[in-house]
């Protein structure tokens, strides 16, 4: 994943603490074969990374992240700034039916959306029809009507007997019924082909006209991967829409193709459709969709924490303590360990965690479940031992030792750790400050 690669790339470049070309270059190589791997567009890819450079280059050095995590960031920011930021609403009529035109390939989900959307809206208190427009394939019709019995949305189709109907006629008789009967909101399902032809796009464009939808939605299937871009323009230019459904993101599809669609055409993702349930749809989040391309979401979870700790309440707290000789007690240092596992799974993060100084190495060769060992030791120390370590000598160790279940030297060495990340803390103290993380020597 991106978070592996780029804590290999970034290994050198710990505690540095500010972005150089270098750490620049190093990591828009990484952040491009992610975004290819999501199969977002090459060109889009170019411009994106070229525009996350240009930003990382002006931005200020945080005191929070390190290198790595800064840049993350703002390919994160980003992303989301360019999926869309906050969600497109759908824009309702101002008086009549609400009227939404669905297109988009044979197979990319349509039918299956119309359907979800009418429950989605029925569960906003909207009085939503289906219109079966697609009279194409010989069961399409059926199959709106199997779907609107699932949620309990009335279905506008053909006759049976004049069923081999116009879909331009029955779309616009459909908004006859919808006034007819008071609906508020029209959906209508319309045919796709496998591939784009203009046969296709000419009966798209006709209904359009027909009806003259509030909203056009391009339905497009989210594991077709680098094609979307294509297909998306072709509807774009054949048929005109104003929002994106994405399809399918139940799949493995990191979901490139919202950035690409995006990009290229400049029309919001409005909806996600993930899976064969009816209520496996919702409104597109970009900062969810970000993650997902990124494929970092504990990274971006790791970052948002680190930041928020960084200034935290508990930050003064230990920087009060220290500031008193000798205050910094066994205890303090277990529940920094704590603080620190609850960042995240530590051997995979370790190396990004910011401000980590000398103490890398050390903390490299730290698992886990080291923490629970420590705790062990620290737990089978008396009160007065955790809070004045000086006092444990020999025969203290012994019996801490066998009390944890661990051996003598176990306890030398969490005994030596703590005094030189209590001499390092101090340090820090009289330094006026706390670098990096709170809680974290170095
Ligand atoms: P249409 O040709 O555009 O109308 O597409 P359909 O609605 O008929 O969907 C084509 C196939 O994809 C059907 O088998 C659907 O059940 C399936 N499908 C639609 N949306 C999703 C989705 O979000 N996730 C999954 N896994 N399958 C879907
Ligand atoms: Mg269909």
């Amino acid at each position: 994943t991106l978070s592996d690669r780029l804590a290999d790339t970034f290994k050198n470049l710990r505690g540095k603490g500010r972005l150089s070309d270098a750490d620049i270059d190093a990591t828009a190589r990484e952040i491009r074969i992610a975004l290819l791997e999501a199969d977002v567009a090459l060109p889009v890819v170019k411009e994106f990374v070229g525009a996350v450079k240009e930003r990382a280059r002006g931005e200020e050095v945080s005191g929070a992240l390190n290198p790595a995590q800064q840049i993350i960031k703002i390919v994160h920011e980003e992303l989301v700034a360019i999926l869309g930021g906050e969600t497109r609403r759908l824009r309702y009529a101002k008086s009549g039916p609400t009227v939404i035109m669905l297109a988009g390939l044979q197979g990319a989900g349509k039918t299956t959306l119309a359907a979800k959307l009418a429950l989605w809206l029925k569960e906003q208190d909207k009085t939503p029809m289906l219109v079966a427009a697609d009279l194409q394939r010989p069961n399409a019709v059926q199959q709106l009507q199997v779907n609107g019995e699932r949620v309990g949305v009335p279905v506008f189709a053909p006759e049976p007997g004049n069923g081999t109907g116009n879909p331009v006629d029955v779309a616009r008789a459909s908004l006859e019924e919808a006034r007819r009967k008071l609906h508020d909101v029209v959906i209508i399902d319309t045919a796709g082909r496998l591939g784009v032809d203009a046969e296709l796009m000419k009966q798209a464009a006709d209904i359009r006209d027909a009806v003259q939808p509030d909203e056009v939605l391009f339905v497009v299937d989210a594991m077709i991967g680098q094609d979307a871009v294509t297909t998306a323009q072709a509807f774009l230019e054949g048929v005109g829409y104003d929002g994106v459904v994405l399809t399918k993101l139940d799949g493995d599809a990191r979901g490139g193709a919202a950035l690409s669609i995006r990009s290229v055409t400049g029309r919001p993702v409005m909806f996600a459709s993930s899976g064969e349930k009816m209520t496996d749809f919702d409104l597109f989040h970009p900062d969810r969709m970000a993650s997902r391309i990124l494929d970092m979401g504990d990274m971006l979870t790791l970052i948002e924490q680190a930041e928020k700790a960084f200034d935290s309440e508990q930050s003064m707290k230990a920087a009060e303590k220290l500031a008193t000789k000798g205050g910094f007690t066994l205890e303090d240092f277990l529940q920094q360990m704590q603080q620190i596992r609850k960042l995240g799974s530590m051997t995979k993060i370790m190396g990004m965690l910011p401000g980590m100084g000398q103490f890398r190495d050390q903390l490299e060769n730290f698992d886990e479940r080291e923490i629970d060992r420590l705790q062990a030791i620290i737990q089978s120390m008396t009160p007065a031992e955790r809070a004045n370590p000086k006092i444990i000598d020999g025969s203290r160790r012994a019996r801490i030792a066998k009390g944890s279940g661990r051996q003598v030297s176990d306890v030398n060495q969490l005994v030596d750790r703590f005094f030189e990340a209590r001499k390092m803390m101090e340090q820090m103290a009289r330094g006026g400050g706390m670098p990096g993380m709170p809680g974290m020597p170095g």
